[in-house]
Order: structure tokens, then C-alpha cells, then sequence
């Protein structure tokens, strides 16, 4: 059944899923193949989440095709999983076991007719910013959510859905398939348990005041690094610098900014300390002799990321630089300088680059949508284990985790569902 868009107003299924990322869909899928009705909500467009917008992801360095399109690939013919995206939950009801799940279903303004094909994409006159490519560049107001959507359809912007020009689209249409005056619905579901796989957001670097971002142009993110450097990012691929589009020849990463400070964001996010060396990795294939950086208070790379770090301390271009740094300022050219107390040496440094990566951290969605019913958030807004109330976490909601780590983690919650859901 896989895509679902229920004619009827209430709906059945053992576990409803909420958040259709990595950990998300892993719980569906491991729910849904031993023969338990699953609901898979997804509050965007299309499946995927933020493993979706990464250009490669370690340890394997594969893209994130290989991965997602395995999962999708479970996901459509499974009769027992039934995926809706644009929609989010507005109450619960109800106890483990039991629960009733109010749902709201945004309109796609685009029905199963979609091909992709794109010809209402090339008539568009309306523009709008990419927020999958973190607004450094434009979608038309009909746009396909990213190359790996499910479902591979293309959605319409509803702040334009009312826009004269949108009619061009139909008319460009030859499916038939855009509706401009597709309604919003509610519809109920019950089940009997509720995995709660939101993931995360980059924490705002704009709030660190000393780095510089969002007013040095040359101060960018690790989320951006992602996309200035995958071929359907705002570059097609190539890494460029935002002020000048220079090829930079020395990059700065910036470890744990905002991260492991109590003004900030005081837990260690995990995964940052190898998604630089991974980008760096990024940066190694397209200019072999660009001088790399790394600030860092210490270098986390656990269990066999180990490995991966002794490559970057053997290339004699990356410099290891212990010590947090203090201060961005801009220099001359669009160059950025990184000042840095070497916890080493006690030196106080100044270093020019070409670019600067921040190492941001992971902050829980559940911060600013926190679950429903009594569920215990921790002091960070992860879900702390929830004892009996049937709310059961999986992935980054609840706590700083990789891709594999998260697949882990939503398999158990798969487990832990079926067990509340059998309580009917
Ligand atoms: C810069 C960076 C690079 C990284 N690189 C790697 C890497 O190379 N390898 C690796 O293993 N890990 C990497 N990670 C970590 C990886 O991104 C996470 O492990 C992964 O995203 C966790 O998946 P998730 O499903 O828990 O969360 P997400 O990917 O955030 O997915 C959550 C989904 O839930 C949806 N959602 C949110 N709220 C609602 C709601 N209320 N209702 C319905 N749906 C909702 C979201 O739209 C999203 O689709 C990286 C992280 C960062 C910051």
C-alpha cells in the first residue's frame, strides 16, 4: 500500500510513526515486515529527513541515495505500511494500548497523477527560496522537494497556491495532476502505540555571537558545507566560497561552536567532530593542495571512527589546532580570521582562511514541538525513557546519534511498540 491518501475520516494500525527520516521509516519498516499495521506521518513533502541533504555520509562515504533508496525500495510494496506526508498531529487521546491520534493532512495542491516530469516547473514564473539548500538559492513555487523524493511528486508552495500566475501550471499540466483548490482534512487514527522519530535542526549559529555568522559571508555552517558540496546544491557540487565564488585554499573547521557551552548548547552533539573530517574529505577531492584546518577542544571519533581520524593526522595539509575558538573576525579580501588560544603551547593565535566552517550541533525538534501526552523531555528536550506511558522515542529525538546509530536505536523502538501495542 505504502502511499496512502485515506478516503475514509478514520484509520486503524497497530504503531503510528512520527517523522519519516532514517529512524522513522527503519520503524515502520521493521514493524511493518512481521505483519504489523504501521502509519508513517511525515510533516514535509517527502520521506528522507536530514540524511536526504548530506552529499555523503561516513563511514562509508556513500551518498545518501544508497541508503534512503534501500529503505524505499521496503517501504512501496509493504501492504501493512501506509506513508502520509504533509501531515502532523494535533491531539492525542487515549492510553498505551488505545490511543487515538487526531491528524492533520496539509494539501499538496498535486495529486498521484505527478509524473515528475517537470513541465510545470519550466512555465513557473514564481520563485521562492530553497530552504533544502538552506536559502542560498531559488525552487519555482511548484518544485519537486529533492531528486530523492517519496513520493516523486512535486508540491505547491501554499503561500502562492492562490497566486494568477499559478494557472500557467495547470495549463501546463497534460496529467491533469494540480489541483489548486485542494482542501486541508482531519481524520482520526487509533492505534495502539506511538513512536515519536522528529530528529533534530542545526542549532542557530546566528546566536553565537563571537563566530561571525550571518554577518561575515565567509562564516558558513556544517549543514551548508553539505550542500555547497552535493551536485544538486546551490553550486552543483563545487565548493565555492558565498562572498566571491573563489576556490578557497585554506578552510578553517570551527569544532563544537555553541556546542559544550552552557550559554549554548551544553551536551557534545556527537557526530560533528567526524562530519568535518568527513567534509574535509570533501574539500581533499576537489583541491588537493588547499591547507585544512581544525579547531578543536578535543577530537571525538569513538570506537572505529578512529581509524578515520589517523587518515587526516597522516595528510600533512591538515593541521590539528587544540583550542576553542574565541573570536571571527573579517579580514581583508573576504578572508576570515580565527582567533585561538593553542591549549598546547598557550600561544594565542590569529589564523587567516579563505572559509570557515561552524561545527553546530543537533537540537531535538521535540524543543519546539515536544511530544504529546506526559512524555518525560531531559534538560536538552531529548525524550528521557518514558516508563509506561506509551510514547516511545526512536533516532535523534532521543539523543545525539549517526545514521547507523539511529537505525539501531528505531529498530528497538520497533520492538518496544509492537509490546505496548499488544496490550489492547
Ligand atoms: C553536519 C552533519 C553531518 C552529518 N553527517 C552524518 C554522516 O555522514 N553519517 C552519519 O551517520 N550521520 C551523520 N549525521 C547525523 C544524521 O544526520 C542523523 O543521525 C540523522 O539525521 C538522524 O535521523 P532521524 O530520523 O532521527 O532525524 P531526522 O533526519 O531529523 O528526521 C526526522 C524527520 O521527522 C520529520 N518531522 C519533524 N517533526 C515532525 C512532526 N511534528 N510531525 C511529522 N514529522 C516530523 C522531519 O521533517 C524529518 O523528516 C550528520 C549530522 C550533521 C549535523
Amino acid at each position: 500500500m505504502a502511499l496512502f491518501e485515506p478516503a475514509e475520516d478514520q484509520i486503524t494500525a497497530d504503531t503510528i510513526v512520527v517523522g519519516g527520516g532514517i529512524a522513522g521509516m527503519t520503524t515502520a519498516i521493521e514493524t511493518a515486515e512481521i505483519g504489523k499495521d504501521v502509519i508513517l506521518i511525515e510533516k514535509t513533502p517527502s520521506l528522507g529527513g536530514r540524511v536526504a541533504a548530506m552529499h555523503q555520509y561516513f563511514p562509508k562515504m556513500c551518498p545518501p541515495t544508497c541508503g534512503i533508496e534501500i529503505n524505499y525500495k521496503r517501504i512501496r510494496p509493504n501492504p501493512h505500511i501506509r506513508v502520509l506526508t504533509l501531515t502532523e498531529i494535533e491531539s492525542v487521546s487515549g492510553e498505551p494500548g488505545a490511543f487515538e491520534v487526531t491528524l492533520k493532512l496539509s494539501p499538496r495542491f498535486v495529486n498521484e497523477k505527478c509524473t515528475a516530469c517537470g513541465d510545470c516547473e519550466k512555465v513557473c514564473e514564481i520563485e521562492r527560496d530553497n530552504d533544502f539548500n538552506y536559502d542560498l538559492d531559488k525552487t519555482k513555487a511548484i518544485y519537486l522537494p529533492h531528486l530523492m523524493a517519496y513520493p516523486m511528486r512535486h508540491v505547491i508552495d501554499p503561500a502562492y497556491v492562490g497566486d494568477e500566475r499559478m494557472k500557467k501550471c495547470v495549463d501546463a499540466c497534460q496529467y491533469g495532476a494540480i489541483e489548486l483548490d485542494m482542501q486541508p482534512r482531519t481524520i482520526t487514527a487509533k492505534v495502539g502505540a506511538i513512536v515519536w522519530a522528529t530528529g533534530w535542526r542545526p542549532y542557530d549559529a546566528a546566536k553565537i555571537d563571537n563566530l561571525g555568522f550571518g554577518q561575515i559571508k565567509n562564516v558558513i555552517t556544517n549543514v551548508i558545507m553539505e550542500r555547497l558540496s552535493a551536485v544538486t546544491g546551490p553550486t552543483q557540487g563545487k565548493i565555492l566560497r558565498p562572498s566571491d565564488q573563489k576556490e578557497p585554499t585554506r578552510i578553517g573547521f570551527v569544532q563544537c561552536a555553541g556546542s559544550r557551552d552552557e550559554n549554548h548548547l551544553p551536551y557534545c552533539s556527537t557526530i560533528c567532530c567526524m562530519a568535518s573530517m568527513k567534509q574535509a574529505t570533501y574539500i581533499r577531492e576537489q583541491y588537493p593542495d588547499a591547507e585544512i584546518y581544525l579547531f578543536y577542544i578535543d577530537v571525538r571519533t569513538p570506537g572505529r571512527w578512529e581509524d578515520y581520524y589517523v587518515t587526516k593526522q597522516n595528510d600533512e595539509k591538515f593541521h590539528f589546532y587544540r583550542g576553542k575558538v574565541a573570536k571571527i573576525t573579517e579580514g581583508t579580501d573576504g578572508n576570515v580570521i580565527l582567533e585561538a588560544e593553542n591549549t598546547l603551547t598557550g600561544q594565542i593565535t590569529k589564523t587567516e582562511v579563505d572559509l570557515a566552517i561552524l561545527a553546530t550541533g543537533m537540537v531535538p525538534n521535540n524543543v519546539e514541538a515536544p511530544p504529546p501526552l506526559e512524555t518525560v523531555l531531559d534538560d536538552f528536550g531529548f525524550i528521557a525513557p518514558d516508563g509506561d506511558k506509551g510514547i516511545v522515542g526512536a533516532g535523534v529525538a532521543n539523543r545525539p546519534l549517526d545514521v547507523s546509530a539511529s537505525i539501531q536505536d528505531a529498530t528497538g523502538a520497533a520492538l518496544r511498540a509492537i509490546n505496548i501495542a499488544g496490550r489492547r
